[in-house]
Order: C-alpha cells, then sequence, then structure tokens
C-alpha cells in the first residue's frame, strides 16, 4: 500500500518540543500534595499558545495524518495500521481491566489483525461503504477492535452505551436503519425485546456465549473472525465520507444522530496531542464510554493517531476501584467528567490519600461545567490543576480548553484552541465585548466539524441559523484574557426580576458549602419576579437534613452570590436526574416541580 503527502504539504514535524515552561496552575491555592507537581513537571506538546493561535492554520495540520494516492484517507488507518510500520507495532495499544479486575493487553498489531478479520467478515455478510453497523458491547477489546473495523471499511460506525435500555436502542436502530449490530449475551436481550420493530436490521453478531443459542440471522463473532485472513486493505475514504454517527446525550431534548466524517481524524489528532498532551510513554485513561463522543474520539481515534496506549475499565465506578486502576496501570493522563469528581470529591480525601497516585501527571475534565470548589478540591488532593475544556457531540473534537501550557482558571472552560474562532454573541450574531453574556458560536471550518444531522436538515440547518456562526446552544461569557466562562444551556437560563441567571454559578456556590454533594439549579414562574430560583440539592454523605441546615446553606449561597441570584427555594433529593452519560437533566427538575411532560426521557439513567 502506497501512501502519500497531502497534496502541495509537506509532511510534518511531530511534536517539537522546544522549551521546557512553569507547572500549570499558578493562579491556584497551591496546597496539598505539591511535590506530585515537581515529580511530574510538565513539558507540553504545545509550549507557546499565543504564537500557534496567530500563526496556526489546518492545513498545517494535514501532514500529521496519513493519506492514500488521490487525496483519499482512512481515520482508521491512522489510528491503527500505520502503526505497523512506525516502530509502534509491538507497543500495547489497549490495557483493558474487565468487570473481574483481570487484565489483558493489546498491541497495535494485535488491533491491526483483529480488525482485518472483522473487516473481512463483515464485507462477506454484504457489509458496504455507507452502511452503519452499530456496536452495543461493554467496555471490553472487541468494542475497540470493532469500532475500528467498521471505519476501514468504510461502513458508518454507531457507538451505543452498553447501559441503553430498550427505548433508547430502539430509537437509534431505526433512526439510522442500522443493517447490522454487534453485541454480547448479557446485552442482547434487551435488543431481543425490540427486534421486530427494527426491519432494516439484517444480522446480529454476538462476541462470546453459546453458539448453539444463536438464532436465524445471528452469528458468532468468534467463529466469524476465525475463518478470516488478518490481511485487508482499508478502503480510500473521501475525507467528506462519514466515518461514525452518534447520538447527542439527550440533555436538553431528543437525541440528535450527529454525523462526523473520515477528516475529523485531522482534529481528533491534534487536539489530542495539544489538550491531553499525550507522550509517547504516557498511560493515558479516558474514563468516558465509546457510547459517547468523549470515549469515541479521546477514547480511541485521538489516542490511537498519536500511537499512545489506551487504558479501558469495564468495572462500575467507585472511588477506590478507580484509583486502584490509577495506580495499577501507573496512568499518566487521566480525562474524566465532572460528575466523577464530584463524586470522588463525596467520597472524601481519605479515600485519595489510600492510594499513592504518584503516577498522574495531567487531569481533565467534560461534559459539564467544572465547579471551581472541584478545581480547588483536586489541587488539594491530587496536587494537580485539573483542567476543564469545552466542546460537543456536534463538534467532533475539543474547542475551548485550558491547555497545560496555560495557568488555570477554576471556572472557567479555558481559551479556543489554535485554528479555531470562538466568540460570544448576541441574538444577531453580532460579537459582545469580554464580559457580556451571550450565544458562545464558533467560525465553521474546523476538521471535525458536524457534517449532518442524520436525515435532519433542519435540525441541522438550526445551528448555522446566522451565516458565518455554529450556534453551540450554550450561554457564556468571555473575560479581558479571552478566557470562556460557561453560564447554563441556552434553554436553563433564568429571568429573575430582570436579572439573567446561570444555573451553573448557583450550583457552584451551593456545592462550596460543605454539606452539600451535588446541586441542580432551575427557574420556577413567580408572579412578582417572572422567576424565583429553585435549588434541588443531595446532601455530602453522613450529614442529615434539619430546618437549619438548610437555613446555613442558604445564608451561605447569599454570601457568595449577587442579591437577586440567591435560590429562594432550596428542596433536599437522594438523587438528581442525570443521562446516562452523568449529566444534570435540568429540564426534568423543571418539569417535574410544574408537572409538566416530560419529553424525551430516553436517555435518563435508571439506577
Ligand atoms: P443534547 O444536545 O442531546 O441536549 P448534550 O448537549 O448534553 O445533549 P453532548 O454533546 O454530549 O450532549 O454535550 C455537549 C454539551 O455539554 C455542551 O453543549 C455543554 O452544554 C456541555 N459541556 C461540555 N463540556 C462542558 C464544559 N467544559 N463546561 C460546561 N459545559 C460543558
Ligand atoms: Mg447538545
Amino acid at each position: 500500500m502506497k501512501l502519500v503527502d497531502p497534496p502541495g504539504k509537506a509532511k510534518g514535524k511531530s511534536s517539537a518540543k522546544t522549551e521546557i515552561t512553569a507547572s500549570p496552575g499558578q493562579s491556584l491555592p497551591q496546597t496539598g500534595r505539591q511535590e506530585i507537581i515537581k515529580k511530574c513537571p510538565i513539558n507540553p506538546n504545545l509550549v507557546h499558545y499565543e504564537k500557534a493561535y496567530q500563526t496556526f492554520d489546518w492545513d498545517q495540520a494535514r501532514g500529521e495524518v496519513d493519506w492514500f494516492a488521490g487525496g483519499k484517507i482512512n481515520a482508521a488507518y491512522n489510528a491503527v495500521d500505520r502503526h505497523m510500520s512506525d516502530g509502534r507495532r509491538n507497543k500495547v495499544a489497549l490495557y483493558a481491566i474487565d468487570s473481574r479486575n483481570k487484565l489483558s493487553k493489546l498491541t497495535f498489531q494485535d488491533v491491526y489483525e483483529q480488525s482485518n478479520k472483522l473487516g473481512n467478515a463483515l464485507k462477506k455478510l454484504g457489509v458496504e461503504k455507507g452502511d452503519r453497523v452499530f456496536v452495543f458491547l461493554p467496555r471490553v477489546p472487541e468494542l475497540y477492535v470493532t469500532t475500528v473495523a467498521i471505519a476501514k471499511i468504510g461502513a458508518i460506525a454507531g457507538p451505543l452505551f452498553s447501559a441503553f435500555g430498550p427505548d433508547a436502542l430502539r430509537d437509534r436502530l431505526q433512526d439510522s436503519e442500522a443493517t447490522v449490530i454487534i453485541t454480547n449475551p448479557e446485552l442482547k436481550p434487551k435488543l431481543d425485546s425490540i427486534r421486530k420493530e427494527l426491519p432494516d436490521l439484517a444480522y446480529v453478531i454476538v462476541v462470546g456465549g453459546d453458539e448453539s443459542k444463536l438464532g436465524e440471522r445471528e452469528y458468532s463473532y468468534e467463529a466469524l473472525v476465525n475463518a478470516e485472513s488478518d490481511k485487508l486493505e482499508c478502503e480510500r475514504m473521501d475525507p467528506e465520507d462519514p466515518l461514525y454517527l452518534l447520538y447527542t446525550s439527550g440533555t436538553t431534548g431528543k437525541p440528535k444522530g450527529v454525523v462526523h466524517v473520515h477528516n475529523d481524524i485531522i482534529g481528533h489528532h491534534m487536539t489530542t496531542r495539544w489538550v491531553l498532551d499525550l507522550q509517547e510513554d504516557d498511560i493515558y485513561w479516558c474514563t468516558a464510554d465509546p457510547g459517547w463522543v468523549t470515549g469515541t474520539v479521546y477514547g480511541i481515534f485521538g489516542p490511537w493517531s498519536n500511537g499512545i496506549s489506551v487504558v479501558s475499565y469495564e468495572g462500575r465506578f467507585d472511588a477506590d476501584s478507580w484509583y486502584n486502576v490509577i495506580d495499577k496501570l501507573k496512568v499518566t493522563v487521566w480525562y474524566t467528567a465532572p460528575t466523577a469528581l464530584r463524586m470522588l470529591m463525596k467520597a472524601g480525601d481519605e479515600a485519595v490519600y489510600r492510594h499513592s497516585l504518584a503516577s498522574l501527571r495531567h487531569v481533565l475534565s467534560v461534559g459539564e461545567p467544572l465547579n471551581p470548589e472541584v478545581v480547588r478540591w483536586g489541587m488539594k488532593v491530587y496536587g494537580l490543576p485539573i483542567h476543564d475544556n469545552w466542546w460537543q457531540t456536534e463538534t467532533g473534537m475539543q474547542l475551548v480548553a485550558n491547555l497545560p501550557c496555560m495557568p488555570v482558571k477554576p471556572g472557567s472552560m479555558g481559551r479556543p484552541l489554535p485554528g479555531v474562532y470562538a466568540a460570544v454573541v448576541n441574538d444577531d450574531g453580532e460579537e459582545l465585548p469580554a464580559g457580556e453574556l451571550g450565544r458562545l458560536v464558533v467560525k465553521p471550518g474546523w476538521p471535525s466539524m458536524l457534517r449532518s444531522i442524520w436525515r435532519n436538515k433542519e435540525k441541522f440547518d438550526e445551528y448555522f441559523r446566522i451565516p458565518g456562526w455554529y450556534f453551540s446552544g450554550d450561554n457564556a461569557w468571555k473575560d479581558e484574557e479571552g478566557y470562556f466562562w460557561f453560564v447554563g444551556r441556552a434553554d436553563d437560563v433564568i429571568n429573575t426580576a430582570g436579572h439573567r441567571v446561570g444555573p451553573f454559578e448557583v450550583e457552584s456556590a451551593l456545592v462550596e458549602h460543605e454539606a452539600v454533594a451535588e446541586a441542580g439549579v432551575i427557574g420556577k414562574p413567580d408572579k412578582e419576579r417572572g422567576e424565583i430560583i429553585k435549588a434541588f440539592i443531595v446532601l455530602a454523605n453522613g450529614v442529615t437534613a434539619s430546618d437549619e441546615l438548610i437555613e446555613s446553606i442558604r445564608e451561605h449561597t447569599k454570601r457568595q452570590l449577587a442579591a437577586h441570584a440567591y435560590p429562594r427555594e432550596i428542596e433536599i433529593k437522594d438523587s438528581l436526574p442525570k443521562t446516562r452519560s452523568g449529566k444534570i437533566m435540568r429540564r426534568l427538575l423543571k418539569a417535574w416541580e410544574l408537572g409538566l411532560p416530560t419529553g424525551d426521557t430516553s436517555s435518563l439513567e435508571e439506577d
């Protein structure tokens, strides 16, 4: 197979490091186990943010990925096959810890051969370029192999979160008209219960289990791949051909089927290098499931395109188990989410100190606003600032981030990446000056931008309703130094007595109180004020509810917030409604409070 440089571009130099910068986080209180920062000085891939921001354009990054003749490309070739000839053939691509805590390892060569075999098998079943092949598996090695195999043959991968129930499955499989699904015996009954409603689904492939239990048009994964050759030529794709189809989290409404293309790999590759700062010897753990965009982009394609060893953990969440994963595999870079960090904080400092965690050098968070209190706590117990960054299923890659080379501002999502122009605008698309609240928009043109919403042009067009901007649906403001601050989803912003208040600032003030573990805030209609602020809170471990406690929480928030922004009503709950990806569903809190219809709840977490 002959690979060529992209037309007119020289092959770029990889991760040049010219300077050692000071450890980030100077603006944070330097308390706790600071020695970890000293032991792991950060020598980041991106050293000079301002310079890169002024000079970088995406054409410069084309040389970082491999191309076929005629400007063709395949993201899976870049994630796996190219490492057969760059010295990484025998490097561990995946450290997989299963639900019984057993570790298995796959090298890049293992992934290469196994995905080739499956790719051949899928082709024999008649899968063609553009067909939708969905993956409904827990975090087992086959999940990673399968996603790559589908992309290799030019089909469209459809990752599904393993905790989805029959309704969520039906919605996605019907909408996408998927023809093949790959699952396992534990998850298959959910599929069986809706199979009759899926006329397009031709084949089911089952990983593991008893072959004799399989029905018509159902195949054993092992039997299929064992019969195949481990050689396969990746399909040469047009950069604009679809790579994966992924549904959004459903936080604000019905999940949207976002279509991404092979060209995205340029964005995956560069942002992985800049934001995750992955370097050759890193052991990297992305806690997101590939059923969500973070798990697909930064759990598979981005790190593997950079040839980095990835950790996958199938077990459930609890503080000791997670910290054990870090210590057992000596994880150096850890990408997780605010909900997990808040739960870790709730589990207490002692849980941290029972473990070493000395291998960690870079910690990141995405998916929801990261409360400043959590960043402060991270600094205290991990000795590292947690780097928040912002993006969406639709954007396909990180766009705004606290980079290792810049000071972290707790509560801010960071600054736009090189090649990304983000802004805050009013409803007419006019840019607002620093300090003013408005719509968070981005100038179209970054490599991983959504290409369509699956068979829903109207929805797609809404994102681009004003020419020149992509409307994210989030509200934010920007400070004088160009850091962006998340305020809330456009729909969640509260209007109280003529003031606009974002739920995030109120929630952050609430979780600063030691008795509060989590908070969700909504606007509740009020004759006098338009809306009043109502807070739902979950108490920290061991705290008992009382009127005095509520009063103390109210007093605390009054001190922290502007007079109009404190919650007039506070209600204690055992838990908050969350999406399966762990995001607080404020629209449900509101619907329950007001006795309104709950809308689409297929994304609601059940336990
Ligand atoms: P849906 O679009 O179906 O309502 P969703 O928006 O939650 O669901 P995702 O694409 O998974 O689906 O999440 C993107 C959203 O998550 C962003 O629009 C933003 O609201 C939120 N988000 C992501 N990262 C951050 C962050 N660092 N700070 C604040 N919010 C964030
Ligand atoms: Mg969204």
